[in-house]
């Protein structure tokens, strides 16, 4: 017997929960299907236990790096078997525990881990099966001193030396974690900055806090080989060879894949190595399938896969109101100092407004008055605007607690708010977000006294053709012309 469902929703973490409970809600008779652990990579490999590393070792100096790690992984368990519950709790939703492939484009197949195999059909299928670690191999490299953010957390205690390959977000943020837990961190990345894909100015000054934290950093560094007999990593680095002696751990944040081993074409979804190929609203090529989260090539955060899960349930359950703008997509990376932004870098808006149109404005958060009392040294915001609208294209946030600042950012870029307006906003006095009112009120100092050439550069340049769009991939170096006021190129 075949049972039928309103929706079929494949995977139960962020994605697939925010698709499932939100049509459960709205009436829909659905069936969530999960192969491990419900609440996926966020609760069980991914945010969760990463913050909650982040926050013991930032505060309680008390623990040993074994009752850290044991605790990270109380509370994430407690977390999952809470949701776990409320998740079986919900009216209209049915929770399968079994691995899911397509046999058609309506139809799925289940195996559960023991027991027979299932098929059920579904007027719509959501595929929100997430994504798994990208693992290089490197010679003479035992599997067993391997971690991904899978094995990381199941540690029963810090590595003596770990060795970090990649330092995106993932990479920094353990490598300051590891290190404040005790271990010592080397930190192999391949380009010549850390977080390499943000603004230059991030790279640089997380590079140097990890450095003053006591992490090796190696930049345009590429590993070769492992000697097991002295656990020696050989690195290199330029025309040299670097070896990095007694490595324990070798943990492997080089990025993600998709998890798209799903008989996808059996439904006839289009899919790329990226993932499966969507629209604005979540639609794949198949107009009843839809796919939202990691397996996707547009998200990689738990706040994306949700964001886009919200626009699926109502393209689903509220097909008569209109998909509205895509929102706008943060980013925040919880190193010490944390780093949020939100919009395209300055070397991608470059290639989408000429560039003398671009105002860049920063301001380093030890000259604010909250940066003064708090003793704050490095830190920073920089903002990208429209040069006379100040029409906010994009900004980025150094400072403790950078992703509590981003809000009101990210609801500048998406709404299209202008740093007139935004010097016209109060604060209370004294917070470290004023630093945002400061970059806007340099804009508007700037600007105001030489606004007839304003008015002229920007009717000559806001229609001049634009240049296609960059690769992405190719991460082409820029320099951003910023100091503490406003500068354009033609100054
Ligand atoms: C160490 C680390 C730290 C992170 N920190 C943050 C952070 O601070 N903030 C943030 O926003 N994001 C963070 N992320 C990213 C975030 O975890 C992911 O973007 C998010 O979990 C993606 O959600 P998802 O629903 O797309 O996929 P997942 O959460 O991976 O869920 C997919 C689910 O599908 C299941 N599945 C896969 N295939 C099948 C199948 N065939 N049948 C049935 N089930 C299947 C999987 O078991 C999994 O449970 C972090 C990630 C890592 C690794």
């Amino acid at each position: 017997v075949v049972t039928d469902f309103d929706v079929i929703v494949l995977g139960a973490g962020s994605g697939g929960l925010t698709v499932a409970v939100g049509l459960a809600r709205f009436g829909k008779r659905v069936a969530l299907i999960e192969r491990d652990a419900v609440g996926g990579d966020c609760t069980n490999a991914g945010c969760i236990p990463s913050k909650s590393l982040i926050h013991l070792v930032a505060s309680d100096s008390a623990l040993s790096p074994r009752a850290v790690l044991e605790r990270v992984r109380a509370g994430r368990d407690r977390l999952r078997d809470e949701e776990t519950a409320w998740v079986q709790g919900l009216e209209g939703l049915t929770l399968v525990r079994a691995a899911a492939r397509f046999t058609s484009p309506h139809e799925v197949e289940l195996k559960p881990e023991a027991g027979h195999e299932e098929h059920i059909r579904g007027r719509r299928i959501v595929v929100a099966t997430g994504s798994r670690p990208s693992v290089i191999s490197v010679d003479g490299l035992p599997a067993e001193r391997i971690l991904t953010n899978e094995s990381l957390f199941e540690l029963k205690d810090a590595p003596e030396h770990m060795a970090i390959l990649g330092a995106g977000a993932i990479g920094c943020e353990m490598a300051f974690a590891f290190r404040r837990l005790g271990s010592r961190v080397t930190l192999v990345q391949r380009s010549e900055r850390v977080l390499s894909r943000l603004e230059p100015e991030v790279g640089e000054l997380i590079g140097q806090r990890l450095e003053r934290e006591g992490v090796e950093v190696l930049v345009g560094a590429r590993v070769d080989r492992f000697v097991e007999a002295s656990r020696t990593l050989e690195v290199r680095q330029g025309a040299g060879a670097v070896r990095i002696d007694g490595v324990e751990r070798v943990l492997m944040a080089l990025g993600r894949r998709p998890n798209i081993d799903l008989d996808l074409e059996k439904a006839g979804v289009a899919v790329n190595p990226q993932g499966v190929t969507i629209d604005g609203t979540g639609r794949t090529n198949v107009r009843h399938i839809f796919a939202v989260g990691d397996v996707t090539p547009a998200s990689g955060s738990t706040h994306a896969a949700n964001a886009l899960g919200r626009r699926v349930v109502r393209s689903i359950a509220l097909r008569w109101l209109p998909a509205g703008r895509r929102p706008q997509i943060p980013a925040a990376v919880f190193t010490d100092p944390e780093v949020a932004h939100v919009g395209p870098p300055l070397a991608e808006l470059r290639h989408r407004f000429p560039p003398e149109l671009i105002r860049s404005v920063r301001i380093e958060l030890a000259d604010t008055d909250r940066g003064y009392t708090s003793g704050i040294e490095a830190g920073f915001v920089l903002l990208h605007a429209l040069r006379l609208t100040g029409r906010v294209l994009s900004g980025t946030i150094v400072a403790p607690a950078a992703g509590e600042m981003i809000p009101l950012l990210t609801l500048a870029v998406q709404r299209r708010v202008t740093l007139w307006a935004l010097s016209g906003l109060v604060f209370p006095y004294p917070v470290l977000s004023e630093a945002l009112k400061k970059a806007a009120d340099a804009f508007v100092f700037e600007t105001l006294p030489r606004l007839p050439r304003e008015v002229a550069a920007y009717a000559r340049l806001r229609w001049r053709r634009r240049r296609p769009e960059p690769d992405r991939r190719s991460g082409a170096a820029h320099g951003a012309q910023v100091g503490p006021t406003v500068r354009s190129r033609e100054g």
